[in-house]
């Protein structure tokens, strides 16, 4: 059984690309959603343009990588709503260079990647989790990448064939270290009712990839609003594409 209304959702990096297309599904789907980012003009605007659609959108300033910045939201969210359903943790960035050898990246770019694609999913959850614990059916979607599994780019046909897993190492491991927290959270919170998963959105034409990709950004947002209204037998702690597991 589904929970009736989806209630409050929150999606990080949601003023473009799948993040906004992800909010606008979970509001049609009846969800008040608050769409997070870090600017503050471009999520007003964002959310101005889907409020004019008649969804129910918030705008919220939130970057993931401002710890102080994140629990003055998580304290305005609790002000205003007292808890939280669904958190979308899709804010994320690209910043190597295609073309340079994986040790040749600069190290800054690793940890600029980590900062946001990992750390900055840790914080937000950790600092949004006590108004999760509030839900009667809690919903965390951490947004990975296909580059983090290790099966499949320690595959040598799989890296052979993929130009991108040479390129962005750091990426790479900062998607595959956000799939093993995303199991570690799953087990921390087995006995509740709070499911966390990590979702693969499938290469998507975006600003992260230049506009290039195999999908738009509504194939690319289908894979994080299945997990994010998943019933309340769905599993946790997965790996998915479009529903089907990633391995
Ligand atoms: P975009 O580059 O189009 O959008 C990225 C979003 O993240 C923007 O809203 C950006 O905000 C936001 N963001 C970046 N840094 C921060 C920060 N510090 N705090 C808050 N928000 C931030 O990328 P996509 O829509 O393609 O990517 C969304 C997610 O999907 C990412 O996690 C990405 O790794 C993942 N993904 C994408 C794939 C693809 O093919 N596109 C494939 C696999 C995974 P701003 O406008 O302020 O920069």
């Amino acid at each position: 059984m589904s929970d009736p209304t989806p209630g409050l959702a929150l999606v990080t990096g949601a003023n473009r690309g799948i993040g906004r297309e992800t909010t606008r599904r979970l509001a049609l789907s009846g969800a008040r959603v608050l769409l997070a980012g870090r600017d503050r003009e471009a999520i007003t605007a964002a959310a101005h343009e889907l409020r004019a659609d008649g969804l129910p959108v918030e705008p919220l300033v939130l970057d993931v990588t401002d710890p102080a910045g994140i629990r003055a939201a998580a304290a305005e969210v609790d002000r205003a709503y007292g808890r939280l359903d669904i958190l979308v943790n899709n804010a994320g960035i690209r910043t190597e260079e295609y073309g340079r050898a994986p040790s040749r990246q600069p190290l800054e770019r690793w940890r600029e990647t980590f900062d946001t694609n990992l750390f900055g999913v840790v914080e937000v959850t950790r600092a949004f989790l006590p108004l999760l614990r509030r839900s009667p059916a809690a919903r965390i979607v951490n947004v990975s990448s296909l580059l983090g599994s290790l099966t499949t780019h320690s595959d040598p046909d799989s890296y052979a064939s993929t130009p991108m897993f040479k390129s962005l190492p750091a990426y790479s491991a900062a998607k595959s270290a956000l799939n093993s927290w995303t199991v570690h959270l799953a087990y921390e919170l087995r006995d509740t009712p709070i499911k966390v998963n990590a979702v693969h959105p499938g290469y998507t034409r975006t600003d992260l990839n230049d506009g290039a990709g195999d999908l738009d950004v509504s194939d690319g947002a289908t894979s994080s609003v299945l997990m994010a209204l998943l019933d309340a037998d769905g599993p946790t702690g997965t790996y998915t594409h479009q529903g089907a597991p990633v391995p």
